[in-house]
This record gives C-alpha cells, structure tokens and sequence, in this order.
C-alpha cells in the first residue's frame, strides 16, 4: 500500500518470505518462513530514504526513486527480511547438531 503525505510517501505492507539458511549446529541447509511487516517513509530526494525504528530515524542510503517515480521495492523487501532472520539458524530447535559428533546415533 502507498500513501503520499506532505514529506514524501509511505510505504506499508506485509509479506513473507522463505529464504535457505545454513543451520548452525548441523550445517544442513532449510527453510526458513520469514514474516516481514514494512513501514517505510520515502523521500523524493534521490537515493534517501528514512526508517521509523526504535532509535528513531534511520536513514537508509539504498533505497531510491527513479527518476520516472518508480521505486525500487526489492532493496526494502530485501533489508526487513535480513531483520527478520534469526541471529544463530537452526533448523529445528532440538537439532543434535553435526552427525560426526554423535558416532552412536
Ligand atoms: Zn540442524
């Protein structure tokens, strides 16, 4: 959804996303469901962009407007996904990690 207000337009949606990650313990890969809210406040300036977090406003210097008014939405998918990984994957929470550590199992 885009709303334009009197500094620039916002940007709002939801999404998710499946992304391979690399578990941590075992090394395999899987598949990690992602849920990603965006709330983007955009500026007409090219190439600046500004993000509502918790210490404020961030800027975000990837982000940009063409010059045509497109917007380029595939960096700011790209960015609330990768905040939404998690910090250790695993691919499930009671893996037992590498097989070659576990010779009996
Ligand atoms: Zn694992």
């Amino acid at each position: 959804m885009f709303t334009h207000t009197s500094r620039g337009m916002t940007v709002s949606g939801e999404g998710t996303a499946d992304v391979m990650l690399t578990c941590m313990r075992c090394l395999d890969e899987y598949c990690q469901h992602v849920h990603f809210i965006i709330e983007e406040e955009l500026h007409p300036e090219p190439g600046f962009a500004q993000r509502r977090g918790a210490d404020g406003f961030e800027a975000l210097g990837e982000v940009c407007i063409r010059p045509d008014h497109t917007l380029d939405l595939g960096e700011i998918m790209r960015q609330h996904i990768v905040l939404h990984l998690p910090v250790k994957p695993l691919c499930r929470t009671d893996c037992p990690g590498l097989k070659e550590l576990h010779p009996d199992v």
